[in-house]
């Protein structure tokens, strides 16, 4: 089935990401945690794309298997700014021989120094080419606080709407940890005549000093009640997990109660967490 379908039912959607593994070494504890998410019968589950060569090679394989395996339907990410034009046509072949026809369309970060091939430079070129090239339902990335390369927030929306007009069929959002943010950028982006299924972007934060570090570096807004969240249980491990579900599920029940009917757990390969929020949630879900 098509992601576009699943979020043009009327009804609230729950999906999952898993990423797959460093090195052939940790494939089996992947899968592992792959097949628990699955059983939790989400509504799709993402399979991340490592940007430079490495764990991409194994994102086609773990897209098929939760489809081929569990049922659940997949979303490989697909990036394009390390890579040639022939080889993200030989991850399309792949692809489209395993049956899988949801793609997330991404540029991927620039690696320090630069990109090594230059066939593409930002993610529209690559949702184009993807719908070109087959029957493809492609979604894409937006950043509820701007990209960080951004100049300003209204030229990532002026470049969000062309990579709408590419074909991008719904977007999935960056994480963000203040809903009001949500809620400004999908008024702007509306008002701009970006009319695509948004789907929201939740992080569940169980290490919460690492966390901080990372949103210190991409510029995530971080709401004092997070940090206060953070500065108490950040040294208690299983104190900071239970907080972390109970964060990201207020903010799902609060984007529920907002009209957000699509949400995305960062779920980082962890089941615990995935199920954790989904029991949090049993009933709003309904
Ligand atoms: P783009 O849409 O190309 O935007 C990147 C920047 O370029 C923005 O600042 C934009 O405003 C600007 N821009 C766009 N078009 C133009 C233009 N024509 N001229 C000038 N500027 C322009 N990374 C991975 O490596 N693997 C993954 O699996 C992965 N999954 C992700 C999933 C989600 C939901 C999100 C939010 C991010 C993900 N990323 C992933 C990270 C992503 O690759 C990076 O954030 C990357 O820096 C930008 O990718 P993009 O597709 O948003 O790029």
């Amino acid at each position: 089935m098509k992601i576009i379908d699943i979020l043009s039912q009327d009804k609230v959607t729950l999906s999952f990401e898993v990423f797959p593994p460093k090195t052939s070494d940790s494939y089996e504890s992947v899968a592992k945690a792959t097949q628990e998410i699955a059983a939790l019968k989400p509504d799709f589950m993402s399979v991340t794309y490592g940007a430079g060569g490495g764990t991409s090679d194994y994102t086609v394989g773990i897209a098929a298997g939760i489809r081929d395996k569990y049922g659940v339907e997949p979303l490989a990410h697909l990036t394009c700014a390390s890579s040639t034009r022939e080889h993200v046509h030989q991850v399309l072949g792949k692809l489209k021989e395993s049956g899988i026809s949801n793609v997330l369309a991404l540029r991927g970060d620039i690696p320090e120094g630069g990109a090594p091939a230059h066939d593409y430079h930002h993610a529209a070129e690559l949702v184009r080419e993807i719908k070109a090239s087959g029957d493809f339902c492609v979604g894409g990335a937006c950043y509820p606080e701007g990209h960080p390369e951004s100049p300003t927030k209204a030229s990532d929306i002026d470049y969000l709407k062309a990579k709408v007009e590419a074909g991008c069929e719904f977007l999935t959002t960056q994480m963000f940890f203040d809903n009001n943010i949500l809620y400004n950028f999908l008024y702007r982006i509306r008002e701009k005549g970006i009319t695509v299924p948004v789907v929201a972007g939740i992080m569940p934060v169980t290490n919460g000093k690492q966390m901080a570090r990372i949103c210190k570096l991409s510029g995530t807004y971080l709401p004092e009640k997070f940090k206060a969240i953070v500065d108490k249980f950040g040294e208690n491990p299983a104190a900071m997990r239970q907080a972390g579900v109970a964060y990201a599920a207020g903010q799902i029940i609060d984007l529920i109660a907002n009209g957000v009917n699509h949400i995305h757990i960062y779920s980082m390969n962890k089941p615990e967490i995935a199920a954790g929020i989904q029991a949090s949630l049993s009933e709003v879900l309904k």
